[in-house]
């Protein structure tokens, strides 16, 4: 048969056929001259696996089985040739069969013909086995995978990290509040009894203006004109009283932190208003100086206000000892580089010794006997929160002045900045008087925008 028609055969098998190869005659037409390529067609072309007899042909096309080693026939004949041209004569030579040897099969002629290992005969040896991924890239798989492992580790490990970041700052957050609120208590509970006198007076003159009135009505002909004077007093006494018990309410409200723009001059008029009667009491003279133009920062007014009734309750606590007449606390706020608020707390006390300047601001630092060390500690929390920065130093006439600012609200920033130097020079370079003790803490003293002084 022509080797083309061969090859169309071995292609159109029917089921379950199987090709045995053996030898091909090189007489056949077509047939390559070179074994392999021969086989190589077969093999290309085959429909039925291909089994064979020599292990010469294993890995080049066939399936596999118990083979002939061409290596031992090889040795087997080369003896006989020895032999021969050492003299014997052939027909003396007698040599037993080669036996088959061990079953040897293609791994890749397995799969291709979907024969399982299983069903080979047993001690069969499998050859040409291609290495699997896991073979080939073991090391790689392995360092990927543990790359993974960690990284996926590593992800799961930051985000419970910052769950618990996230709780922890919720939890420092809550306690904070509720310090602040307690540290607000505390100053609301040292001003009661000067509270309680703010009170009494205008509830003292409401009472006496309205029976004063009541007994002009039992008059024959009231004065009306008085009755509506008395009338007008009662009103101011009443939201005199009233404004006592708003200031006190705001100080204890216990609502959650709320960001408005908020005037810091309006913030430091009303907390000299609030502890005006206790500085009445106390002989201390408050006095405030501040910018001419509002100082809106973007913050929580209670908060701030909290700010500058600790720095303000820490001055009264300075001067306490200093001769009456020389008790003053002075609030200033002006305007630093057009971009925040400063505002500055100035006594007449003692000072700060230059080596506690930081350590006040840490918590539970006191000197007081009876203090909590909480009032600054508070103060600087509440202005970091409002990005802004706090710090002490000492005044070069002595006592102490403790400063902070905060970034203007952005509006403010942009309404500002065009204007800045308009107004400066409006205001005009007039110096805060005193300065401050350079060479201890780095205050430098500036020109500054300061509006009337003293109220
Ligand atoms: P407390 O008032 O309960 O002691 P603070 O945190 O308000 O707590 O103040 C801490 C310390 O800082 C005070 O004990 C005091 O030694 C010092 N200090 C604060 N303000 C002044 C001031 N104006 N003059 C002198 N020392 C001050």
């Amino acid at each position: 048969m022509p080797f083309t028609d061969v090859l169309k055969r071995v292609a159109t098998l029917p089921a379950g056929s199987a090709i045995l190869y053996v030898l091909l005659s090189p007489e056949v037409e077509g047939i390559p001259q070179d074994e392999d390529t021969a086989l190589a067609a077969l093999h290309a072309s085959a429909s039925a696996p291909i089994f064979s007899y020599s292990d010469a042909y294993l890995g080049k096309g066939i399936v596999g089985g118990p083979l002939i080693s061409s290596d031992e026939q090889g040795r087997e004949t080369v003896s006989v040739a020895v032999r021969l041209l050492s003299g014997e004569h052939a027909s003396d030579i007698r040599m037993p069969p080669i036996a088959l040897g061990k079953p040897e099969f293609d791994w890749r002629e397995l799969r291709r013909w979907n024969i399982r290992e299983s069903d080979l005969p047993p001690g069969s040896m499998i050859l040409f086995r291609e290495p699997s991924a896991w073979e080939r890239y073991r090391w790689q798989i392995v360092t990927i995978t543990v790359v993974l492992v960690l990284e996926a580790a590593l992800i799961v490990t930051l985000l419970h990290e910052r769950r618990r970041r996230r709780i922890a700052e919720m939890n420092a957050h809550q306690g904070m509040a509720e310090l602040a609120h307690m540290n607000r208590r505390a100053t609301v509970g040292e001003l009661s009894a000067s509270i309680a006198h703010e009170l009494n007076q205008p509830l003292s003159a409401i009472l006496h203006n309205s029976e004063a009135a009541q007994s002009m009505l039992l008059t024959a002909s009231p004065d009306l004109s008085e009755l509506t004077d008395i009338m007008s007093d009662i009103e101011r006494d009443d939201r005199r009283a009233g404004e006592v018990i708003r200031r006190l309410r705001s100080l204890l409200s216990k609502t959650p932190s709320e960001t408005h723009e908020v005037d810091l001059n309006g913030v430091v008029r009303e907390v000299f208003e609030f502890v005006a009667p206790q500085a009445a009491a106390y002989q201390v003279t408050l006095s405030t100086s501040l910018a001419l133009r509002p100082l809106v920062v973007s913050g929580d007014w209670v908060q701030l206000q909290q700010v500058i009734l600790n720095l303000v309750m820490n001055g009264m606590e300075a001067v306490r000892n200093a001769a009456s007449g020389q008790r003053k606390i002075t609030g200033r706020t002006m305007l630093i580089d057009g971009a925040s608020a400063e505002v500055a707390i100035e006594d007449s006390g003692p000072g700060i010794p230059p080596d506690k300047a930081q350590q006040i601001f840490e918590p539970f630092f006191t000197t007081k006997d009876t203090g909590m060390g909480m009032g600054l500690s508070i103060a600087r929390t509440i202005v970091a929160s409002h990005r802004g920065r706090i710090w002490a130093a000492n005044r070069r006439e002595g006592g102490a002045l403790l400063r902070f600012t905060v970034p203007l609200a952005k509006t403010e920033r942009d309404a500002v900045q065009p204007a800045a130097n308009q107004t400066d020079s409006a205001v005009g370079g007039s110096r805060v008087s005193g300065g401050f003790d350079n060479a201890q803490f780095d205050t430098a003293s500036r020109d500054l925008a300061f509006g009337r002084v003293g109220n």
